[in-house]
């Protein structure tokens, strides 16, 4: 009776406090699954959405694993049924906090390390992952350098009060755009830095930017971002309240309104996967989306970078139907993924985004081909590598950045040969 009580007044407080009740990292265990079976592949796809699983790694390809993060509460149980049903896995790290405490050592280690020359007296000198603070100064840098050709813009303010910025590289005269954003789903870090890169490379490559205007939006999730250095690593979403839940944050690419919520989407505010009570209910994503409504007339290819897995994916993501113009969309694809393997090799695997990894609904690559009517819209799953897939060691930015920056010429001479002036 006395415990009971306790736990009503445990219950009260929570509540009154609006706590917020994060997955443990402590115990937590990620497993990589081979399930070879479509049967197979759907029972351990049948726990998405299950309190205590994160599928991190989730692929329509029998012949690739799948990798989930299961707390230490679930993953016993867990375990017991993939060896009842004959499924083949490995567990790969057995405590993702010891995991995430040793990343935060090796990234304080790297920030001093003395930079590339090519980057030195820079404030962000691609040693480590940059919290956004650092994002900014170093946009700011860019600008005061490279005045004549670097603007930045304000596109809107995140949940918090944080300027969601945007930077633009053109030459001055009305060019064919390109859009790349990063960094809608918090952790994973890879995606900003890489754009950061890409500014970096483009300022300094005038032939890049003759012909086309180039907008990059490093951090379009900045709470969620810091989110991830100051608590918790494994955020993933935007950090709005959601009336009559403790749970936070929406999943901002399943918050555009496409298909909103017909597949692969959550109604619920504690999943990882929460669409938002409504369609561009996040100022985040109505930044993007008014920033594409504003230059939908210049902007003809739209590049979102996220991690992990090395997807090249295009629309769409509600439906296994393709666009009609999958052809081009699908070969201008495999002319970035030659580029990319160019310089170390590294290989991506291209295709819809429904038929190579799963279908969800309201992700922003739809929306900016179906209704901002960007026809070369893509979704890139930048390269992991790390313990946890999130986790791209510090030592690879560099060398992600430079064969990414490889894709990127293809884009911009493609854009400028099919949608130049004719001066060309
Ligand atoms: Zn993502």
């Amino acid at each position: 009776m006395r415990f009971s009580l306790v736990l009503l007044v445990a219950f009260a407080a929570a509540a009154a406090a609006n706590e917020e009740i994060l997955p443990s990292l402590r115990g937590m265990q990620a497993i990589r699954i081979m399930a070879d079976t479509e049967e197979k592949l759907n029972l351990v796809k049948s726990y998405e959405g299950v309190p205590g699983f994160d599928f991190i790694k989730l692929t329509a390809n029998l012949q690739e694993p799948v990798n989930v993060l299961v707390t230490a509460e679930q993953a016993t149980f867990f375990k017991s049924v993939l060896e009842r049903n004959e499924i083949d896995y490995n567990v790969y790290v057995n405590n993702v906090l010891e995991k995430v405490e040793e990343e935060k050592i090796a990234m304080e280690l790297a920030r001093n390390l003395p930079p590339l020359e090519k980057f030195a007296g820079r404030s962000f000198t691609f040693t480590s992952f940059p919290r956004y603070n650092v994002i900014v100064s170093y946009l700011q840098d860019i600008v005061k350098s490279y005045s004549n050709v670097a603007t930045l813009l304000d596109i809107g303010t995140s949940y918090e009060g944080r300027t969601i910025y945007a930077i633009k590289i053109s030459s001055g005269s009305n060019n064919p755009a390109i859009l790349i954003d990063a960094g809608i789903h918090a952790r994973e870090w890879a995606a900003p830095v890489t754009s950061l890169y890409v500014i970096n490379e483009l300022v300094e490559n005038p032939d890049l930017y003759a012909n086309v205007d180039w907008y990059i939006i490093p951090t379009l999730n900045p709470d969620g971002y810091e989110y991830t250095f100051t608590t918790y690593r494994l955020w993933r979403k935007t950090r709005s309240v959601t009336a009559g839940s403790t749970c936070l944050g929406v999943d901002g690419n399943r918050n555009f309104e496409l298909q909103w919520m017909l597949t692969g989407a959550s109604s619920s505010p504690c999943s990882d996967t929460y669409a938002g009570k409504a369609p561009f209910s996040e100022v985040e994503t109505q930044a993007l989306r008014n920033f594409v409504l504003a230059n939908k007339d210049s902007i003809k290819l739209y590049l979102t970078y996220h991690s992990y897995g090395n997807y090249i994916l295009y629309p769409w993501g509600y439906t296994s139907d393709l666009p009609d113009d999958e052809p081009e969309l699908r070969s201008l694809a495999e002319a970035a993924d030659d580029a990319i393997a160019s310089l170390y090799g590294t290989r991506y695997t291209i295709g819809s985004s429904t038929n190579v990894l799963y279908a969800a609904a309201g992700g922003s690559d739809d929306w900016v081909k179906g209704i901002g009517g960007v026809e070369l819209s893509y979704t890139i799953e930048l390269p992991g590598g790390g313990w946890f897939g999130f986790d791209l060691p510090a030592s690879r930015i560099i060398p992600v950045g430079a064969e990414t920056f490889e894709s990127i010429k293809v884009f911009g001479k493609y854009i400028a040969q099919k949608f130049g002036s004719t001066r060309n």
